[in-house]
């Protein structure tokens, strides 16, 4: 029955069902995005079919629909990460998104030339940037905390760098590379005890594990929907009310607003209507609904299979004596960062592409990570729950295959060489 149940839950993903080149695709990709199930297409489709309105001018029914759908997928967010109240939800479209509303709102407002962000050396170029634009136009300095060799923040390496000048600490919950969970619990812990405030970027954590911001008690905690079986464009700040509120507005235009006038001046919506100004992106968050629902439906399924992903993974792809793991120990959750003996990153990838296996090769938004480990770039695996060992054994054969192809080439040549 359990593999009955796996196996529906990879139903429910058309594109799973696609070829490439003629052959099956096995995509292993998903920390890029994920494939979407079918509830999450329809549901958008049935939107635009039945409910197509704006929201929130509520003077006609369909717009009232449209309200109703937008607002029940705010609750099902704030339930889901348990947020104390909707307000603390705000629609991003994306995890990139909703750090430059921090950087550029709360950053603007409280950093000085005396403070620093610590960052670690393993974040997306989406938790570096943003910071280094405000550190610009701020003069605080922006401090970047090394890994341990297993690939997790150095906590000792972060508490030589604490200080009451430190402002602001912004980690990846999971990177993207290390496919490592950090110890973010002591990372806030440690902010606590110099009133450092703390952003947590879970758009890797997400999918995976579940989120308690209240237990965890960061200040922000940021996602995508796309890596999450949901819709592209359409991401989730979330903020501690208190420091929503004290936050000076983002972007600004319509629906963000209470009044404007010429004469009295521009009054602002309240939360979380104070940091979404214009049309939202009404279809996606109404179909994120499905994409959440999904989840919560099969938290023991995904965990469980997650888990047996990670370790066959690992195992099998440590069986090949030419990979190269970046990281040492398993990861946890079902990505693998490495790279292959002799072999360029964009040939490997390219060889699996055309047997119909999709992953990742390069810097993966990454590059500081990589001028930090020396390396140009290496190649990412990447599971969901709706992936198969046996995609994985085809994998492991696939890529053996190359390399003893490989293998014969260069002992041919080289007889060749013999022989003249
Ligand atoms: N942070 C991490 C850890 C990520 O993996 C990604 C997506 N690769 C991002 C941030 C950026 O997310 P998005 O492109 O959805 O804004």
């Amino acid at each position: 029955t359990e593999m009955k149940r796996l196996e529906e839950f990879r139903c429910q993903f058309p594109l799973l069902e696609s070829q490439v080149y003629g052959k099956p695709l096995v995509y292993f990709d998903n920390a890029a995005t994920t494939q979407k199930p079918a509830k999450v297409i329809e549901a958008s489709s049935h939107f635009y079919e039945t409910q197509n309105a704006n929201v929130h001018r509520a003077s006609h029914v369909i717009s009232a629909k449209a309200t109703t759908a937008f607002e029940q997928s705010r609750t099902a967010v704030a339930q889901f990460i348990n947020a104390r109240s909707t307000k603390e939800v705000i629609w991003t479209s994306g995890t990139t998104n909703a750090i430059n509303l921090v950087a550029q709102s709360w950053g603007k407002a409280n950093l000085t030339k005396h403070d620093k962000v610590l960052v670690s050396v393993a974040e997306h170029h989406a938790n570096i940037v943003p910071w280094q634009m405000i550190a610009k136009e701020t003069g605080a300095e922006i401090v970047a905390i090394n890994l341990t060799s297993s690939g997790v923040i150095d906590l000792k390496h972060l508490k030589r760098e604490l200080s009451a000048n430190v402002k602001l600490i912004s980690v990846n919950h999971i990177s993207n590379v290390t496919g490592k969970l950090n110890p973010v619990e002591a990372i806030i812990n440690l902010a606590k005890e110099v009133g450092a405030k703390v952003l947590i970027d879970g758009a890797q954590a997400i999918a995976h594990h579940r989120i308690d911001v209240q237990k965890l008690d960061c200040d922000f905690y940021v996602f995508s929907g796309h890596k999450m079986f949901g819709p592209t464009g359409l991401g989730v700040l979330y903020g501690k009310q208190a420091i929503l509120e004290a936050m000076p507005v983002y972007q600004t235009g319509g629906e963000m607003i209470k009044s404007v006038s010429f004469v009295k001046g521009t009054c602002f919506n309240e939360l979380p209507f104070k940091f979404e100004p214009g049309t939202p992106n009404i279809a996606s968050v109404v179909a994120f609904n499905d994409a959440i629902a999904l989840i919560e439906a099969h938290r023991d399924l995904i965990a469980k299979q997650d888990d047996e992903l990670t370790r066959y993974t690992y195992q099998s792809l440590c069986q090949i004596k030419a990979v190269k793991p970046l990281f040492d120990g398993l990861p946890d959750i079902p990505l693998f960062s490495f790279s292959v003996d002799n072999q360029h990153n964009q040939d490997v990838a390219a060889y699996l592409d055309s047997k119909g296996i999709a992953i990742r090769a390069g810097h993966h938004c990454a590059m500081p990570l990589m001028e930090y480990l020396a390396i140009d770039g290496c190649l990412r695996v990447s599971l969901a729950p709706y992936n198969t060992k046996q995609e994985v054994d085809f994998l492991v054969s696939t890529l053996q295959g190359l390399l003893s192809n490989e293998q014969s080439i260069e002992v041919i040549e080289s007889a060749h060489q013999e022989g003249q």
